[in-house]
């Protein structure tokens, strides 16, 4: 099949204007019209996967000015390899886009996705079974192709960065500048109608994609899973302000403040407070957590917490959204078990109240998480008491999530919480077998807990007293925790090929002139200096605010890392991509013994060393990506 032909079959446009829509008489193409699409198209490219089936990628892109708005995406086949690349308009670039990146990007982006889906591909060979005749199935086709694309589009230019205001103001120029033709005629081109368009990409099902492929949304998550809480409070507050209707973004946002509150409660807050010991993510004293906080401000986080959790019970009522809100409810209770003045157990039992009585549905129960489900039975614990039923109830949910890779650290520290919750019982206890088995159970808290926690000094104190009244003198607070297979001094640096060393938290300003311009910059929060700074050559991508925050090492242009044993003289391993995973696995641990997490992908986990302070992923057997993101917590 000549070239010719396969361009006529496998070009789609953006709106096939058959008469009317905007015409202009020769523009001329300047190098104007062209960096802004290229700006974009590499910045869309930048966080693309590079999808199945193309032997050339990424594809080109042109400025082309046949005197229409328009785009398009096909392919020449040169030497039997099937070449993409991408056309936009003059007149879409002025008319549509006014010049404006954030306009371009869902159209660019459109265009990618059907390249992605290979769309030129599946209508050839629809037409070389077919031909001409059922046209109908055809355009029925081409409308769903088209849906694909747009919803593609959308997902990737958030990914980019750009805006919601940009989709928007896309959609309404493209359906301004042709008449608006209805349905019926939209099937009759093959193009659904910018209404159907606009309705699909939309509507409530597909607004949970939408906001879920946020840029900020996914670096939220990230900055959640590794508890970087005030970094994830920005990430959250963004997702809300340009969705308000994103309930999980006020969940998550509620959850970001509330752990920021608990990490700047100490141990004297905690006795005052007199509760149990809580498994959530927050309790910790870590590098990045606020510096002696004032009140006021520590009791505005509060507030605000459980502002954005009830927010998000709100928003979802209002989207009649199918959902009990397990999670938000039992951070509502543990918030109240921590308020600031003291805790209100009243309110607390009201959330506990809402969750158990979801939980007695037994398929509902089946579905949670048997981590979450435990958590929240030992939070319980602290206004309801830890009898017999509730530990065993307890324990059986945690040797059911032991059972899943990458729990098995998770487990371990809820185990060190109960153990801690049953000491602090019995040793209300006054006989002395009771106060033989708190102090036992204090020492296990004591080695299996890392002493950053703050309930570890009360632990302490605790132990101390139980340790002396038995006669036994107690071991020093440096004899506790044994080292384990994570016993690895911290990744906080990584020199590239280049020889530059780039630190955790360096400044970024300092990187820049180092480094130079980065290839390409997408901003994680438009309009901030909240961005990922991709180096293709060097083969990373730093993502830094006015510091640096994490440092992503995806391409073989990459570094390795050294890692080292801990102590002067410790003994040093190299890892790096291309690694075979047992081999890695070997040195720190498989994912049984760590934490599964996803970073910057909704869909995609990585293996995360967090006192290595390190992410890993895997394909085909070998690493394929790092990230040294984790400030790890103090010892
Ligand atoms: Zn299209």
């Amino acid at each position: 099949m000549s070239i010719r032909r396969q361009i006529l079959y496998a070009t789609f446009c953006m709106v096939f204007v058959i008469c009317g829509g905007i015409r202009s008489a020769n523009a001329e193409i300047t190098d104007r019209h062209r960096e802004v699409v290229n700006q974009v198209f590499t910045r869309l490219l930048a966080v693309m996967e590079t999808p199945d089936g193309w032997e050339s990628w990424p594809p080109t892109i042109t400025v082309i000015d046949p005197g229409i708005a328009n785009a398009y995406a096909s392919f020449h086949t040169v030497d039997g390899v099937d070449v993409p690349y991408v056309e936009v308009t003059v007149t879409t670039i002025e008319k549509i886009a006014n010049f404006d990146p954030d306009v371009l990007a869902f159209t660019i982006g459109h265009e990618l996705g059907h390249l992605y889906y290979l769309h030129g591909h599946k209508r050839l060979k629809h037409y070389k079974e077919f031909g001409d005749k059922l046209t109908g199935i055809r355009l029925a086709f081409t409308r769903e192709q088209e849906l694909e694309a747009d919803q593609f589009g959308m997902e990737l230019s958030f990914k980019a960065g750009y805006s919601r205001q940009g989709l928007l103001k896309d959609l309404k120029a493209w359906r301004n500048s042709s008449a608006p033709y209805c349905q019926f005629e939209g099937l009759s081109v093959g193009h659904p109608s910018w209404e159907d368009r606009a309705a699909y990409l939309l509507d409530t099902p597909q607004q949970r994609a939408l906001w879920r492929s946020l840029s900020s949304f996914q670096t939220g998550v990230m900055f959640l899973e590794n508890q970087h809480y005030a970094h994830a409070e920005s990430c959250f507050r963004n997702v809300t302000e340009e969705f308000p209707e994103c309930y999980e973004g006020w969940a998550n946002l509620g959850y970001a403040l509330l752990m920021q509150y608990c990490d700047a409660l100490d141990e004297e807050d905690l006795r005052l407070l007199d509760i149990g010991h809580l498994v959530v993510g927050g309790f910790y004293r870590r590098p990045d957590s606020l510096e002696p906080p004032i009140r006021g401000t520590i009791e505005k986080l509060w507030f605000e917490a459980v502002g954005a959790l009830r927010e998000a019970l709100r928003m979802g009522e209002r989207l009649n959204v199918k959902d009990d809100f397990v999670m938000v409810k039992a951070n509502l209770a543990v918030a109240y078990l921590v308020r600031p003045g003291g805790k209100d157990v009243g309110q607390a039992e009201l959330w506990f109240d809402q969750v158990f009585t979801a939980l007695r549905n037994e398929d509902k129960a089946k579905t949670l998480d048997p981590l979450v489900h435990a958590s929240i039975l030992i939070n319980s614990g602290s206004t309801r008491g830890f009898n017999e039923d509730l530990v065993s109830r307890t324990l059986k949910l945690l040797a059911k999530a032991k059972t899943v890779r990458g729990n098995v650290a998770a487990v371990a520290a809820m185990e060190s919480a109960l153990q801690f919750n049953q000491a602090v019982a019995l040793t209300a206890n006054a006989a002395p077998e009771e106060q033989k088995t708190a102090l036992q159970m204090f020492e296990n808290y004591l080695d299996g807990m890392t002493s950053a926690s703050s309930w570890w000094p009360l632990a302490y104190n605790q132990y101390v007293k139980l340790a002396k009244a038995a006669g036994i003198p107690p071991k020093a607070k440096g004899e506790f925790r044994k080292p384990g297979i994570k016993d690895w001094r911290a990744i906080t640096a990584v020199t590239l090929r280049n020889g530059t060393q780039i630190g955790l938290s360096d400044k970024m300003s300092a990187v820049l002139e180092a480094l130079g311009p980065a290839d390409v910059e997408i901003p994680v929060i438009e309009g901030t200096n909240f961005k990922y700074y991709k180096y293709e050559k060097l083969g990373v991508k730093i993502l830094a605010t006015r510091e640096v925050l994490a440092i992503i090492l995806e391409s073989s242009a990459a570094p390795e890392l050294t890692i080292r044993r801990p102590g002067l003289g410790g003994a040093e391993a190299l890892i790096a991509l291309g690694m075979k995973r047992q081999e890695l696995e070997a040195l720190v641990g498989s994912d049984w013994d760590v934490e599964l997490t996803h970073l910057f992908d909704v869909k995609t986990l990585h293996q995360l060393y967090r006192d290595l302070g390190l992410a890993v992923r895997f394909k085909d057997g070998v690493v394929s990506e790092m990230v040294v993101a984790v400030v790890p917590l103090n010892k």
